[in-house]
Order: C-alpha cells, then sequence, then structure tokens
C-alpha cells in the first residue's frame, strides 16, 4: 500500500524523524514546517493523509485542522493531531476541530504504522467512491452531498462483543448517555447480530477463553452486509502481534487495555464519523446513477437507458426463442396542448400520461420516455397479437378518460397514436424493429390519429 503522507511540524529534527521512519514503510513523504505551507500542499492535492503537529508558532494545528475540514476541497483527507503525551484537553480540542486519529509524543513505532495504514485504507475507499460519482454524476457530487449532511447528533449504534463481564461493563460505563451500545457475549450471535443490524461500529473483545476473536474479523470482513462495518478490537498489553494480524485482516483500530475514555471517545467517533460520510458517498453514487437514467419530468427510464437495455432484452430473445414487441406511443396534437394551455399544461399531460402508461404495463415491461412527447414501451415475451391488444387497451384508456390541465384542473381530452413491431422468426435488428414500428405509428398517424397500427412481423 503506498500512499502520500505529509508531515507537519516546525521543528524540523521532528519532521526528519517521522518522514525517514515512513519512507521505510514505501510511503511517499511530503513535508511543511508551519500551517500555511501544509494547507498549501493539502489544497494542491494528492495528500492520503496528514501527521499534524499541535504545538507551532503563528498558526498552531488545531487551527490548520478546522481550516482544512471546514473546506470542502480537503475536509476528506485525514487528520492524525501528535499531542503532548496525556494532554487530554488536546485530544477533546482535536476532536471539536474534526481530527480523525491522535498520536502522542514520543511516537510509537507500531501505533504510527498500523493509525496511518488504517486512515489510508479508508481515504482510498473513500477517494474510490468519489471518483466514482464525479464519473457519473450530471450534477456535482458537492452539491449531492450538501444536500443533506450525514447527521453528527444521532447517538452512534454501537455493538460491543465480549464475554468478560469485568471487561464489558467498564465499556458500558464509558459509553452510557454517549452512544447507544449492545452487548453480545457469544461471539457467533455477536456475528449473526452484527449482520442483522444498522451498527455504525463494532467493538470486539480479544479476551475470549475459547475462541480466536481474529476469526469473528474476518468473518465480519467476508460478509457483504458487514463487508465496510468499522470494527475496533478491544487487546490487552503484550498483544502485539495479534493486533498486526487483525490490521491485516481490516480491522479499523484497536484499544489497549487500560482503557481511556477520551481515547475510546474519539476513536468510535472517528469511525462513525467516516462510515456517515462513506455511506452518504455509496447512497449519492447509486442516486446520481439512477438520475443518469431517469427522465426527471416523468420519473420514467429515458432514451439513453432504453438504448443500452433494448439491446440485451433483444438477445435474451432471440437466444430463448421467445416473443417480444415494441410500441411507440405518440401523443395526438400535443403542440396546440402546449399553444392552448402553455409548456406547463403540457408537461402536466406528459406526467399523467407516464402515470396511466406504467399503470397499463406489467413489471417486467420497460417503458421509457422515447423524447419529447413519444415514449416506447419494450415487452418480453410478448408477441405481436397481445401486444396489439395491449396497445388497443392504453389507446381507449387515453381517449376514454380526459386530463385535468392546469391549477384549476380543465379537462381535456387527449388522444394517442401507436406503432407497434415484434421480433421476427428470421434476421431480425434491434434497429430494424424500432424501425418497423416507428413506421406503423407513421401509418397511424396518417390514417387518422387515435389508432394502433401493427406491423406484421
Ligand atoms: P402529431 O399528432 O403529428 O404528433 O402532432 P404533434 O403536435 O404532437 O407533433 P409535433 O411532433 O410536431 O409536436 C410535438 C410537440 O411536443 C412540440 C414540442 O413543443 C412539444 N414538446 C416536446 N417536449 C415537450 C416537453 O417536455 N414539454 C412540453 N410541454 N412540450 C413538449
Ligand atoms: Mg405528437
Ligand atoms: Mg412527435
Amino acid at each position: 500500500m503506498t500512499a502520500r503522507i505529509l508531515v507537519v511540524d516546525d521543528i524540523p529534527a521532528n519532521v526528519k524523524l517521522l518522514e525517514v521512519r515512513l519512507l521505510a514503510e514505501y510511503f511517499e513523504v511530503l513535508t511543511a514546517t508551519n500551517g500555511a505551507d501544509a494547507i498549501e500542499t493539502c489544497e494542491n492535492g494528492k495528500v492520503d493523509v496528514v501527521l499534524l503537529d499541535v504545538m507551532m508558532p503563528d498558526m498552531d494545528g488545531f487551527e490548520v485542522c478546522r481550516r482544512l475540514k471546514n473546506d470542502p476541497a480537503t475536509a476528506h483527507i485525514p487528520v492524525v493531531m501528535i499531542t503532548a503525551l496525556d494532554q487530554i484537553s488536546d485530544r477533546i480540542r482535536g476532536l471539536e476541530v474534526g481530527a480523525d486519529d491522535f498520536l502522542t509524543k514520543p511516537v510509537n513505532d507500531l501505533q504510527l504504522m498500523t493509525r496511518v495504514k488504517s486512515l489510508v485504507r479508508l481515504k482510498m475507499l473513500t477517494d474510490e467512491l468519489r471518483l466514482r460519482a464525479s464519473t457519473t454524476r450530471n450534477i456535482g457530487i458537492e452539491e449531492l452531498l450538501s444536500r443533506r449532511q450525514p447527521s453528527e447528533e444521532v447517538a452512534p449504534r454501537i455493538l460491543l462483543i465480549d464475554e468478560r463481564a469485568s471487561s464489558y461493563e467498564r465499556i458500558l460505563k464509558m459509553l452510557r448517555n454517549k452512544m447507544d451500545v449492545d452487548v453480545v457475549t457469544d461471539p457467533h450471535a455477536g456475528f449473526f447480530q452484527a449482520a442483522e443490524e444498522p451498527y455504525e461500529c463494532v467493538i470486539i473483545s480479544t479476551a475470549f477463553a475459547e475462541f480466536d476473536p481474529l476469526r469473528l474479523c474476518s468473518q465480519l470482513r467476508s460478509l457483504d452486509r458487514t463487508r465496510f462495518l468499522p470494527i475496533i478490537l478491544v487487546a490487552d498489553v503484550g498483544e502485539d502481534e495479534r493486533i498486526i494480524r487483525g490490521l491485516e485482516l481490516g480491522i479499523n483500530d484497536y484499544l489497549i487495555r487500560p482503557i481511556d475514555q477520551q481515547e475510546m471517545l474519539a476513536r468510535l467517533r472517528t469511525q462513525v464519523r467516516r462510515k456517515r460520510y462513506n455511506d452518504h458517498l455509496r447512497a449519492s453514487v447509486t442516486q446520481t446513477i439512477e438520475m443518469a437514467v431517469t427522465d426527471g419530468l416523468t420519473g420514467l427510464h429515458n432514451r439513453r437507458y432504453l438504448d443500452s437495455h433494448l439491446q440485451t432484452l433483444f438477445d435474451r430473445a432471440v437466444a430463448r426463442r421467445r416473443s417480444l414487441s415494441v410500441m411507440i406511443t405518440d401523443l395526438d396534437r400535443f403542440k396546440s396542448v402546449n399553444d392552448t394551455y402553455g409548456h406547463d399544461g403540457g408537461d402536466d399531460v406528459l406526467r399523467e400520461f407516464a402515470r396511466r402508461l406504467r399503470k397499463n404495463v406489467r413489471g417486467i415491461d420497460l417503458a421509457c420516455r422515447y423524447g419529447g412527447e413519444e415514449f416506447v414501451v419494450v415487452m418480453p415475451d410478448t408477441d405481436g397479437d397481445i401486444a396489439e391488444r395491449v396497445a388497443e387497451r392504453i389507446r381507449a384508456e387515453i381517449a376514454r378518460t380526459p386530463f385535468l390541465v392546469g391549477k384549476d384542473g380543465q379537462a381535456l381530452e387527449v388522444t394517442i397514436s401507436i406503432g407497434v413491431s415484434s421480433l421476427r422468426r428470421g434476421p431480425d435488428t434491434v434497429e430494424d424493429l424500432m424501425k418497423r414500428a416507428d413506421i406503423a405509428l407513421y401509418e397511424a398517424k396518417t390514417g387518422g390519429r387515435n389508432r394502433v397500427v401493427a406491423k406484421a412481423a
């Protein structure tokens, strides 16, 4: 795992010390000796983790962190604050300005590497999601993200898997009134509960008499539903080997007994904040993809979606020797609706038409807005006769019940023309199938409108 780490400390010797250790682990290292330079380096991009000294003249580490976290361009970069030993008040201040993690001076090697690696791993995941979001976007990812920020207020839901009463009671006491914690003493039951409930972090104790806690970690990492669920291991002094194995398996962080309450809260909050941010990003990506294939006015699929899926449905029908039909519908004299009721009135008609269309086709049919006032329905497993009957039913339903247009809901009679075509037994292509439906539609228009014409295969 290679990544770019920015080391910030006003004392060059301290910078050098960290730099050498990080280089030995094949990280790329950037350095800064004051806050302004550090911010500039972050703004210019490509920093994966910042190691930030708290005590600096001019601008201290808290201020640097606050500024990084308040700028949308740098807010996603993990920041590790390096505080003097046992400065609990510093940790609390660090949390308030959004720091992702803490290290105390003198920095312990195992802690340095594991924290940096775990943050790099999280950052990579976030980067991938950001990239996916921005490449599929038709509106900006930043806008999507700012629309509903994940809430920091809701108490995090934590699952504690620990069989020793003295241990879990201590932890429960530390988290009381701050987090919503469930305890499970049996590791197998804990695994199922983690998969079933929407927890935001799992704490796993290493103190099981007859069970390997790392097995639980690896099970949680391999199950789809818990793959991204943060895991914090609670270990005893001297369990470094086990912690390293755990980190290789994908645990996100660890705590060593005796547990410091502030540290536990800070580490939990960091994991939960990251999870909420990533969940939010993932939902935005899904939403962006959906928007790209959905027609905004009617909520039906758009032409882009039709273009990519019709071929699939067509190939499947051919391969399975099943029937397939398409219909193209076009509203009659729609221009005059716009002329009489305005564009908004026209939009009302399009929305209502789409609603009726959706209601009149099956779930497996693909209904799309093809453009303007033209709609296409693809009907798998449907031969020409049935497709013609479906089309006729839709035509009659549109003509029978007037549409209500505008604020005062004026009744307006609307009719449509429909062209239907079906998959041929001989050689056929998607283009030909669509062309035959289009010709049929044209015949329906020239034949007087408000009618269905089906092209026999
Ligand atoms: P025909 O019976 O021959 O289909 O006549 P028509 O007036 O429906 O045909 P034409 O294709 O000439 O006109 C379509 C009209 O649909 C023109 C265009 O302004 C209108 N239109 C296209 N998209 C929209 C839309 O999103 N909203 C509204 N309100 N009107 C639209
Ligand atoms: Mg028309
Ligand atoms: Mg038209």
